[in-house]
């Protein structure tokens, strides 16, 4: 097995994650949490909740873009180390929701980052997360 086989295999089986909140009014964030814990226990497929985007293969961002957050929400892309992906949960970071058009709000989250996963709802239940994160693995390992 070569390196480069051998770093995506221990990807795909300990997906990193570090959370993001760029806006969002908490329920979401709540339901995030929830799939991370035991009840709905996303570690049994490796995945784990990092405290630093240089430890991370995956940002969970959760919340409307604003403007307040844009800087801060690019710094945290850029310091986690290549490759790494995004999933968007909520309608909130998939479009503005309920936000859009407020003057403090830019959009959804991928006006500054690419997106891999988008998660709709609000807020979408932990399954649906979990769901978004298996569809992100299946995504990186049908991936060259
Ligand atoms: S999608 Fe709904 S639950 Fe999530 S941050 Fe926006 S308003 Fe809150």
């Amino acid at each position: 097995m070569s390196l480069l086989k051998l770093a995506k295999w221990a990807r795909l089986k300990s997906p990193w994650i570090l959370h993001v909140n760029t806006g969002a009014c908490n329920s979401c964030d709540i339901e995030v949490l929830a799939a991370l814990t035991p009840r709905f226990d996303v570690e049994r497929f490796g995945a784990i909740l990092k405290p630093s985007p240089r430890h991370a293969d995956i940002l969970i961002v959760t919340g409307a873009l604003t403007r307040q957050a844009v800087e801060r929400v690019k710094r945290v892309y850029e310091q986690t180390p290549d490759p790494k992906f995004v999933i968007a949960v909520g309608a909130c970071a998939l479009s503005g929701g309920v936000f859009q058009g407020c003057y403090g709000v830019l959009s959804g989250v991928d006006k500054v980052m690419p997106v891999d996963v988008y998660v709709p709802g609000c807020p979408p239940r932990p399954d649906a997360i979990i769901h978004g994160v298996i569809k992100l693995i299946e995504k990186v390992s049908k991936s060259g």
